[in-house]
């Protein structure tokens, strides 16, 4: 009898191991298919952003190692399936569509597919993902299809260094994530969300890609910012010499996480201080230039400074008169890589102007050298984002779409 209870003790106890091992291995399983696998959004579908790579080109080179796939984009109708593009194949328009070299598709938007997922090579690119060729009135454009986490993969290489710190990596990976699905949810425009250069954020497609900043995209993957329950664009600069600009000042963006704070870490920065130098003669023809109805520039004066330190406006003398430029108008009219920001001094010389400033970009959001310097101190990428956005939090993406 003893023995039989035993028995039946151990039976017990052993269906109770398998039971948690069987609990443990599925827990296990889950959490690392969960933070394994690609985002979904409501209804299925994958996190696609849409980037203009190319613009009214008269004619674009496009080729793959794999047979192609071929469909209308606008009704997602098959064109041509197992099409072999070779490296020499151009695209271009006509009249009635777009030819892909002698096979014309009587469509206005192809999109090209490599049902293997190989990538596409464009005008010498690299690109995951699908390729859009719309016909457009200058010609045609190209937007790269492509999956969230991995159109940052080419973005990260492009707006950090890939050798900087694994903190300041994986800092820009969710500030470029949170500023992505910004403006992708804004859906501004039909065809396509950003495009890829510095007036969005620069994307060098599969290319340009880096093991240490693809890392940084994985290790962070699905991370971003938001306030208020509301993702907000989290704009980011290269260096802000000294404070963070309120985006309010610049933008329509009045919340606390772009409200700007003090920064002590960026001297690292080759821009931290700058100086130019601008004959009056080349400021006359940018002005000019920009439609400014003046034959000659006698002085110009900072006018008021913001709490950064950053002129809200210049007071310009043309013979007797005055008038004012908003400090980021003067800057972009001279040129951003001259007048690299608006905190600045002016002096006048006989023949030029000299201008001394502090720091590069329009100074909003995270400071990309202070992130470096911040992760040198052993800040953690999410401490570092936290102090550039006061008040945000980061969550899961799958948590606020
Ligand atoms: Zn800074």
């Amino acid at each position: 009898m003893v023995q039989r209870l035993r028995e039946c003790i151990i039976a017990k106890k052993r269906a109770v191991w398998a039971a948690a091992a069987i609990i443990a291995g599925f827990c296990v399983f889950y959490l690392f298919f969960r933070s394994a696998g690609p985002f979904r959004g409501r209804g299925g579908q994958p996190f696609i952003v849409r980037i203009r790579v190319v613009h009214n080109a008269e004619k674009i080179r496009l080729s793959a190692d794999a047979p192609c796939r071929v469909r209308d984009a606008a009704t997602g109708g098959l064109l041509g399936d197992g099409i072999e593009m070779k490296a020499s194949a151009g695209i271009s328009p006509y009249e009635g569509g777009i030819k892909l070299d002698d096979t014309e598709f009587p469509a206005g938007r192809l999109r090209v597919s490599v049902p293997g997922g190989e990538a596409l090579t464009l005008d010498g690119t690299a690109y995951r993902g699908e390729m859009d060729i719309i016909r457009t009135r200058g010609g045609l454009d190209a937007v790269n299809r492509v999956e969230l986490e991995d159109y940052l993969k080419g973005v990260l290489p492009c707006e950090v260094n890939h050798l900087w710190p694994f903190a300041a990596l994986k800092a820009q990976a969710i500030v470029s994530r949170t500023f992505a699905v910004s403006q992708v949810l804004l859906r501004r425009r039909r065809d396509y969300d950003m495009t890829d250069d510095t007036f969005f954020q620069v994307y060098g497609g599969k290319t340009s890609e880096k093991w240490r900043t693809t890392l940084a995209v994985e290790k962070t993957k699905n991370k971003v910012l938001e306030y208020n329950g509301r993702i907000f664009p989290a704009y980011f600069h290269s260096c802000c010499g000294g404070h963070t600009e309120d985006a309010s000042r610049l933008w329509n963006e009045g919340i606390p996480p772009l409200k700007g704070v003090r920064c002590a870490w960026c001297r690292w920065s080759p821009y931290f201080r700058w100086q130019a130098r601008v004959p009056a003669r080349v400021m006359i023809r940018k002005f000019k230039d920009a439609g400014y109805d003046i034959r000659r520039v006698d002085d110009i004066r900072p006018g008021a400074r913001d709490i950064s330190g950053r002129l809200e406006y210049l007071r310009i003398r043309s013979g007797n008169k005055w008038f004012e430029i908003k400090g980021s108008d003067f800057s972009r009219l001279i040129g951003s890589r001259v007048i690299r920001s608006t905190n600045l001094r002016i002096k006048k010389y006989p023949f030029f102007y000299y201008f001394s400033g502090y720091g590069w970009g329009h100074g909003v959001g995270m400071c990309q050298w202070g992130a470096f310097g911040l992760a040198l101190r052993w800040w953690s990428a999410e401490r570092i984002v936290k102090h550039y956005y006061p008040g945000s939090r980061i969550v899961d993406l799958r948590e606020v779409i």
